[in-house]
């Protein structure tokens, strides 16, 4: 396969962009070698500068529910930006779109419309502390909220404690307001709630885990959250912005059937823009600047262009009315192949899906927090990353992320995964894996 191109792209992006990439993980890190500089994407396929195709399994991280370059969507898109891109006043267009989101979303009454989901996550964080006028916030060891300050923190150990910050930047103050407990780990909460009860103003939780790798919540879990919140007054907070609109019409809400005080949505609301949202109880949500006193605002909130996008995607979604079904049996299916490529070749693995979103662990598993994900081991991972690669698949670059297969993910795509899964479990089963 030849990458010159992308080579000498990423050599000069690293003279000028710190890594040479926007956002870490693409930059291979967790696997090494050159990233691929992508020119153009149609459907589940994406080619690179040197002209290589890729059937695309990272779906931006999530957004592309339709694939890439939708027509629904780069009409809507188009007719808008004919426009004007942004005005700095209320469109009707957002209307229309908080009505649609309180429509899929069973918890949503009322939704603010932000630009990025750590955004989200950051505000709806905000709004329950000052809404409860507490100030600890309870989260997961391995479960990402986004990059603000308090919700950088991660575990020392893998038992409940104040937590440490996770990046030079955030200051001790910052992370000491985060309790962290194990993911799946319910009695870890509780002993939060004995100790800090009055303290808390919401536990926030994906409520299926897709940061460590997929990691579904085991039966009970998100039932024993709502409980414990409800009878010590904190809030519960479901951070969808990977899950809404994705495990099922209404999230990971409406497939486990309970209901968060609020909820954070991003990536596949946006349509591919940078749009995310918060939503939730009608009450809670009008303590929001201007209806109420917690101050939250932004230049480019509720972008007409990227609301016609999120808009024309939700819509589209809805014309197809086995949407969700199909999903899960793209995702069974390539559940299924990984599998079988897996024992046939004698590589041990744990395949944790939801839907349409997995991750193929490289350890025998089973991966049910962020302890366990990390038994898995990482140059088979690496292996098997740049086995798909050539193969012309393309892997999200690391470990602990999940695949995403979209609707426009059909037979002759899955046909193309199956086989180059097969070819690459082989070469896994050939290289030398942690030791
Ligand atoms: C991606 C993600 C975020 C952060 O969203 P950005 O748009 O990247 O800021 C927050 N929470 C979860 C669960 C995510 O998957």
């Amino acid at each position: 396969m030849n990458t010159a191109k992308s080579e000498v792209l990423y050599r000069q992006a690293l003279t000028c962009i710190p890594g040479g990439v926007n956002s870490p993980v693409r930059a291979f890190g967790g696997v090494g070698g050159t990233p691929r500089f992508i020119v153009r994407g149609e459907g589940a396929w994406m080619w690179d500068a040197d002209g290589n195709r890729y059937l695309d399994c990272i779906g931006s991280w999530g957004p592309l529910l339709l694939g890439h370059a939708h027509p629904a969507v780069i009409e809507a898109v188009t007719r808008t930006a004919s426009m004007g891109t942004t005005f700095g006043a209320p469109t009707e267009a957002e209307v229309l779109f908080a009505e649609e989101i309180c429509r899929w979303v069973p918890s949503a009454e009322m939704v603010r419309l932000v630009c990025s989901g750590t955004e989200a996550v950051m505000s709806a964080v905000r709004l329950a502390r000052g809404f409860t006028g507490r100030e600890k916030i309870v989260k997961f060891e391995g479960c990402y909220h986004g990059h603000a300050d308090a919700l950088l923190a991660a575990a020392g150990s893998g038992v409940a404690t104040f937590s440490l910050p996770s990046s030079p930047g955030v200051t001790r103050g910052a992370a000491s307001d985060t309790l962290l407990a194990p993911y799946n780990d319910v009695s870890a909460v509780q002993r939060l709630f004995g100790t800090h009860g009055s303290e808390i103003a919401a536990v926030l939780v994906e409520p299926v885990a897709g940061n460590m790798g997929v990691v579904p919540p085991e039966p009970g879990f998100l039932d024993s959250l709502r409980k414990v919140t409800f009878d010590n007054g904190a809030l519960l907070i479901f951070d969808e912005v990977m899950t809404g609109f994705r495990v099922s019409a209404g999230g990971a809400q409406e497939l486990y059937v309970i209901r968060p005080d609020l909820t954070t949505l991003g990536k596949i609301v946006g349509g591919g823009f940078p749009l995310a949202a918060y939503a939730g109880r009608k009450d809670i949500m009008s303590h929001v600047a201007p209806a109420g006193q917690v101050y939250q605002a932004g230049t480019l909130s509720g972008n007409p262009v990227a609301v016609a996008a999120g808009l024309a995607q939700l819509k589209a979604i809805r014309t197809i009315p086995d949407a969700f079904e199909r999903l899960e049996s793209t995702g069974a299916m390539a559940e299924d192949a990984l599998g079988r490529a897996a024992a046939d070749a004698g590589v041990p693995v744990c395949v944790n899906r939801a839907g349409s979103m997995l991750t193929v662990f490289f350890t025998p598993g089973p991966v049910r927090d962020y302890e366990t994900a990390k038994t898995s081991d990482t140059k088979r991972f690496a292996a098997f990353f740049h086995a798909m690669l050539n193969e012309g698949v393309h892997l999200p670059p690391s470990q602990f992320e999940a695949l995403f297969f979209s609707l426009a993910h059909g037979e002759e795509e899955m046909t193309h995964f199956k086989k180059a899964a097969t070819a690459a479990m082989r070469a896994v089963a050939e290289t030398r894996g942690n030791e």
